[in-house]
Order: structure tokens, then sequence, then C-alpha cells
């Protein structure tokens, strides 16, 4: 590592600031990306621009005043060739007053408002040019983010302008390139040491976005490398808990008492995983079908050799409702084998039932640990874990999938998703895992009906809800909140139920869930609708993942519009489970964003879960997704799936074919840590 002191380009005082934005070294700073770039070949052309359009330009303070109205404010004059501008400041007031004095020339720049017939914008963010700067008008400048502190000691957006480009003045012909080799098309002629001048200081906004295929290449190498490594590092681990090459008995037994048949779909991932089992190294797989597919069936054969030789398995779902549920269709699906222990763990127990249950796991006598959370906590010990499910894996972090592994030695993983991420994806993010697809459904599922209402529909739907449940089906209704609050304007569950119950509903069979009733009195209202005692549910989300009421054909969502895709999408695989024909019905209120509608529109459009999520990833973007929780990775700095899938997979088969470039990268001291900071090296 270079450190910074060796350019003599800051001071000590200046070094240690730096040090506080983990700016430590020669390449920390070359990886300090702008922020945004001013386009100073930009002219303002008042015919083309209109109100609403976001714009930049380079204007000269006319005067400043505070105005006092309704409120205290700063107006500022600007002129831009010809035309004034008018900037206005409702906070930091002394700070822009000081800053933005008569004849100081500044880049502005901010969403345009027609006011009065004049130009004006609010609140523009405002970076002070002068000499240099000046003598960049003709081209694009960086700007960089800069902290309070880096101001205080004199470390502005020029500073950090001038020094990069004197770095990359002095240290360019020592940058390195080990991907020079493999450079896909496109690429080939970009050197890192280029990629990185052009996204300091680029000639056309083209070059930025060319600069940053490369970056995120090298980025995307990297981690395809990180995730080659992780399984490799599987590959090489010796199995504490090996399954014996032995005629299963109890995979034929349940398999005979099942009420149908499995899917082609199902049959193909319970061999795989069957196979994976008896290698002697531990596997991981992720187990992807639509809501409704029948992983739970999967999951369980997967199991069943586990047990039949003795093997603890532990199965962790989100939800005490949904680990309870488990519980019980366990029980069921193996009342054809022996008996054994199984036991549930959600946290809700009892401290002395708790005590017996953890000692019973602890021993080995309890086979079958079905929990939620409750299961990773410190206390719980396995004597022989050999497989861990993780149900609805989406829902967790890596860091519990990890936890609930390490209760074992070197445990199989067998990690169950409806598709929050798009197919094309999860090679790239789930790279270490093996992807198994489920790609049927148990055949006699009818499509569901999906429709939009708005509010003023409601008395006309419940009429139609009446009509299902006279007809003997069920029903959900579901809450985007339990209690009312004076924050936001959506129905709530605690508000509606007494309506529903005494003026939409009387006479028919009501029940109520949602997150702060105890774990008993969930279960206990889960118990009754699943039994059909209670006919229409009113509900929050608790009910989102898993549970499995075939008899329910209708699910109503109010606020629909406040849910995200998959939620959304989950929720309506609550429905549909049976041969009846499910209806879905989305109840927006009159305020829906933009996004939201177009999150309704595709619910309608579509039930495949693949085809959403691609959706839902494409209108929100990466972020959540690739957030630490779910990858188990820190953020690409550069890279974005959405855009670099294609770059994704080049970079994968690249670093799956080329043992040397995984070599040479490995060989760099701390290389796992570098992808998201920036992988370069230097020649002395
Ligand atoms: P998910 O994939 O969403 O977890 P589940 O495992 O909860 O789905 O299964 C949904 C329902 O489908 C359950 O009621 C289950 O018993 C049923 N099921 C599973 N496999 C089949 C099959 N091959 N044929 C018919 N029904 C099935
Ligand atoms: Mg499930």
């Amino acid at each position: 590592m270079l450190p910074l002191s060796e350019t003599g380009l800051f001071t000590p005082r200046q070094i240690d600031i730096l040090k506080k934005r983990s700016i430590r070294s020669i390449r920390d700073l070359l990886f300090y990306f702008p922020r945004r770039y001013v386009d100073m070949t930009f002219r303002f052309d008042i015919g083309k621009t209109r109100a609403g359009d976001q714009v930049t330009f380079v204007g000269k303070v006319r005067k400043a005043e505070v105005a006092y109205g309704r409120k205290r404010r700063l107006v500022v004059a600007v002129d831009y060739h010809t035309i004034a501008v008018q900037l206005t400041f409702f906070s930091a007031i002394p700070y822009y007053r000081k800053l933005l004095t008569p004849g100081v020339e500044a880049a502005f720049s901010g969403k345009l408002d027609l006011f009065r017939n004049s130009l004006s914008i609010l609140h523009p963010e405002v970076e002070i040019m002068s000499g240099d700067d000046l003598v960049h008008t003709g081209k694009i400048v960086p700007i960089y983010k800069i902290t309070d502190m880096m101001r205080q000691n004199y470390i502005s957006t020029k500073t950090l302008r001038k020094n990069i480009y004197e770095l990359l003045k002095l240290y360019e012909s020592r940058i390195v390139d080990p991907l020079a080799d493999y450079l896909p098309s496109g690429l080939q002629n970009l050197s890192i040491s280029r990629a990185l001048r052009l996204i300091h200081f680029p000639d056309s906004m083209d070059d930025v976005e060319l600069s940053k295929s490369r970056l995120a290449f090298d980025e995307l190498i990297i981690f395809a490398v990180l995730m080659f490594h992780k399984r490799e590092k599987r590959m090489a681990l010796e199995k504490s808990a090996a399954l014996q090459e032995k005629e299963s008995q109890w995979v034929p037994a349940v398999l005979n008492n099942l009420p149908f048949e499995l899917t082609g779909a199902q049959k193909r991932a319970i061999d795989r995983l069957r196979f994976l089992a008896h290698q002697n190294h531990p596997f991981g797989a992720l187990l992807q079908g639509d809501v409704g597919a029948g992983k739970t069936l999967v999951a369980l054969l997967c199991a069943l050799e586990y047990l039949e030789q003795g093997i603890q398995v532990a199965v962790m779902a989100p939800t005490g409702i949904l680990a309870s549920q488990h519980y019980k269709n366990f029980i069921n699906y193996l009342s054809s084998v022996p008996m054994l222990q199984m036991d549930l763990l959600t946290g809700s127990e009892k401290v002395s039932a708790k005590k017996e249950k953890l000692e019973r796991i602890r021993r080995g006598d309890t086979l079958f640990a079905v929990g939620t959370h409750a299961l990773i906590q410190e206390g719980v010990e396995f004597d022989n874990l050999g497989l861990v499910i993780i149900d609805e894996q989406h829902r967790f972090g890596v860091e519990q999938r990890e936890a609930l592994r390490s209760k074992g030695k070197m445990p199989d993983l067998l990690a169950m998703s409806a598709t929050p991420i798009p197919r094309s994806l999860t090679l790239t993010l789930y790279g270490d895992l093996e992807p198994l697809i489920i790609s049927e459904k148990p055949p006699g599922r009818q499509k569901i009906e999906t429709k939009l209402f708005d509010d003023k529909d409601l008395p006309l739907l419940y009429e139609g809800i009446k009509k299902y449940v006279n007809q003997g089906r069920q029903a959900y209704i579901v809450y985007p909140v339990i209690e009312e609050s004076d924050k936001v304007a959506w129905s709530s569950v605690l508000a509606d139920f007494h309506i529903l119950e005494k003026e939409v509903f009387p006479g028919y069979r009501l029940g109520i869930l949602h997150g702060k009733l105890s774990s008993d009195e969930k279960e206990r209202a889960m118990e009754k609708f699943k039994s059909g005692q209670i006919q229409i549910l009113a509900t929050t989300t608790v009910i989102e993942v898993g549970v499995d009421v075939p008899n329910a054909t209708v699910m109503m969502i109010r606020n629909a519009e406040k849910f995200g895709l998959s939620q959304l999408h989950q929720l309506r695989g609550r429905v549909g489970r049976g041969s009846h024909q499910s209806f879905c019905i989305l109840v927006h209120s009159e305020n829906v964003s933009d996004e939201g509608e177009q999150r309704l529109a595709a619910m309608v459009e579509s039930d495949d879960g693949f085809y959403l999520a691609q959706k839902d990833f494409e209108i929100r973007g990466s972020g959540e997704l690739l957030s630490t929780k779910q990858s188990g990775i820190s953020e690409f700095k550069i890279a974005d799936l959405r855009y670099h899938t294609d770059l994704a997979a080049k970079a994968r088969a690249i670093v799956d074919e080329n043992s040397e470039l995984r070599k040479t990268i490995m060989e760099v001291k701390g290389w796992e840590k570098l992808f998201s900071k920036g992988f370069i090296l230097f020649s002395n």
C-alpha cells in the first residue's frame, strides 16, 4: 500500500482528516470518485429548458439579500450570460450569505422553477468556482464530496481535483493491470489507468460511462473470485456427519403416503439434493421456486435420509407462525415412519420447557429441530447437526445463515426462497451456492385472478367476499398497519376490525391476527383459520410468508400501493393453494405514486414470481437486494447489476476458466477486502 504521505501533496493534518473518510493510500484517493460532474460545456438554452428540469450552470452573483416574508429566506440574484436566475435559501442562511457575495462565480445545480415569469431554483447545490476551475470552462469538471472537516482543513473539491490530477501524472505508469489480457469486447483498449483518468477527468459523459464499465468489470471479477474461493473452500472440507450409502426406507414410506404425485421439478430437485448429500464435502444449495411450488416437501424429503441415519436436521423459518406450521406439517408427513423426536423452538416457550428442549437438542435426542431465530441463540447446541435448512432465506442475513451452520461441524446447507432475486443475478450473488430451480407448480392450480380497485369500491368488494364465503371458502383481508397513526393515512387492522365485525360481516365468523398478539394468540388464530372456524381473517403481513391454508381463496389487500412487489406476490401466494379459483383484490387509496402504480400494474399483469422479481428490481434498483443483509457482501462501488448483468456473467465465466488469473488475484495481500475498495496494483 502506498501511503498518501509519500506523495507530499497533503499536510499531515490533512492526511489525518482523509483517513477519517477511509482515504489512506494513493489507491484510496484514486478510487474516491467524483460525486457528480459539472459540465462546463453546458449552454443553458432558454428555448429548450423547461420548468422542472434539472440544470447545472456557472453564474455570477449579482446581489444577495435576506427577505422577510412568511418565512425568512435568502434571495440571491445570479447572472448567467444575459439570463437572470433567482436562488432561494430557507436554511443555512448565514452560511450561504457569506459564501455568495456579489461577484462570486459558482456552479449551481437544482430544479428549475418558473416563478412569476422569472427563473428560480430553490436550494440549489453550490460549488464555488475560481481561478483554475474557470480555466476548466469548456470541460467537464469533477465535483467531489467534501465533508465539513475536510473543508475546514482546506481540502476542497479543487484541492482534490488538483491532487488527483497530480497523482495520476506521477503514478499512472506504475499502475499494473492484471486483467489486461482478460478484457471483454468493448473494454479491450481501456486500461485500468486510463479508466481511472477518465472517471476523474472525462472529455465527455460517454467517457464516464465507459470508465464505469471497466471499473465495474474489475469489481465483478474480484467478486467472482471471492465466490469461486468460497466454493473451493467448501469442496476441500470433509463432512463430519456423512451419510452412509444405504437404501432409505423412509423416503418411499413418505412418498407413498402423499395424497399427490411430486411434480417433475420437485423430483429433479430432490434427486440433485440427494446426490449432493452423499458427496463427502458439505454442499450449499439455493432452492428457488415460486410461492406454492412445494419447496417444503422437497426440503423434508432431503432431510429424511439424515434423520433416518440419526443425524440432526435444523429448519429455520422467519416467523413463529411459519415455524409452527412447518412443525405440524412435518409431523403429518412423517406419520408413516417410525416416531422420531422433533422439537419446535420459537423463543416463546416457557423457561422450563425451553430448557428441556435445549437439553434434548444438545444430547442429540431431538433429531429434527424446527424453529425461528431462536435456533441461533446462544445456548442452542447440537450434538451432530448434519443439515441446515433455511426457509424464506431472503428474510435472513448471511450472518444468521452462517450462525446456524456454525452450530454443527460443516453441515450441509439448503436455503430456500421464492425468488426475491431475478434469475440472471442468482449466479452472481449466490455464486457459492448451487442453484436449484423448481420451475413448475403442482397441477390443478388455477391462475389467481388479480384485480385492482380503489377504496370507493369497498362495499361491492365486501359483497363479493360474502359470496365466496357463503360457498364455503375463506378469505384474508390484509392491512398495512396494526394501529392507526397520525403519520400515515393507511387503514389499520385494529380500527377496521370492529367495523368489519359489526357492520360489514355480521353473522360471519371473523378473526384477527397481527404482530402484537402473543405467540399463543397468534397460534390460536391460525389454528382456527386453518380448521375453518374462522371464515374471514383480518390480518397484517405476519401472514406474508409460507402460511398454507388451501381453502382460503380470496385475498383482499388494503392500501396495496404501500407494499413492495415481492411482498405483494408473497401475500398473494397465500391463496391459489387449492383447486378452487382464487382471487387477489388489490385495493388502493387515492394517493398512489407512479412507482406504486407500476407495481400494481405488474401484479395484475403477471403472477410469475421470476418475472415480478425482475420487474421489482427494475423499478427499485439493486440497493436493497445487494445489501449486506442478503448477500453478505458490502455493496458494489460501481457495478449496478441492473445494467451490468452481462458483464457479471462474463466476469464469472472468465474467473471460472482462468486459474492463472485467480492465482494472480488471490496472491495479493488482503484481496478479499479489496473488491469494493478498488483493486489496483503498483509496480516499483
Ligand atoms: P412453497 O414453495 O411456497 O413453500 P409449499 O411447500 O408451502 O410451497 O406448498 C404449497 C402447497 O402445495 C402445500 O399445501 C403442499 O402440500 C402442496 N404441494 C406440494 N407439492 C405438491 C404436489 N406435487 N402436488 C400437489 N400439491 C403439492
Ligand atoms: Mg414455503
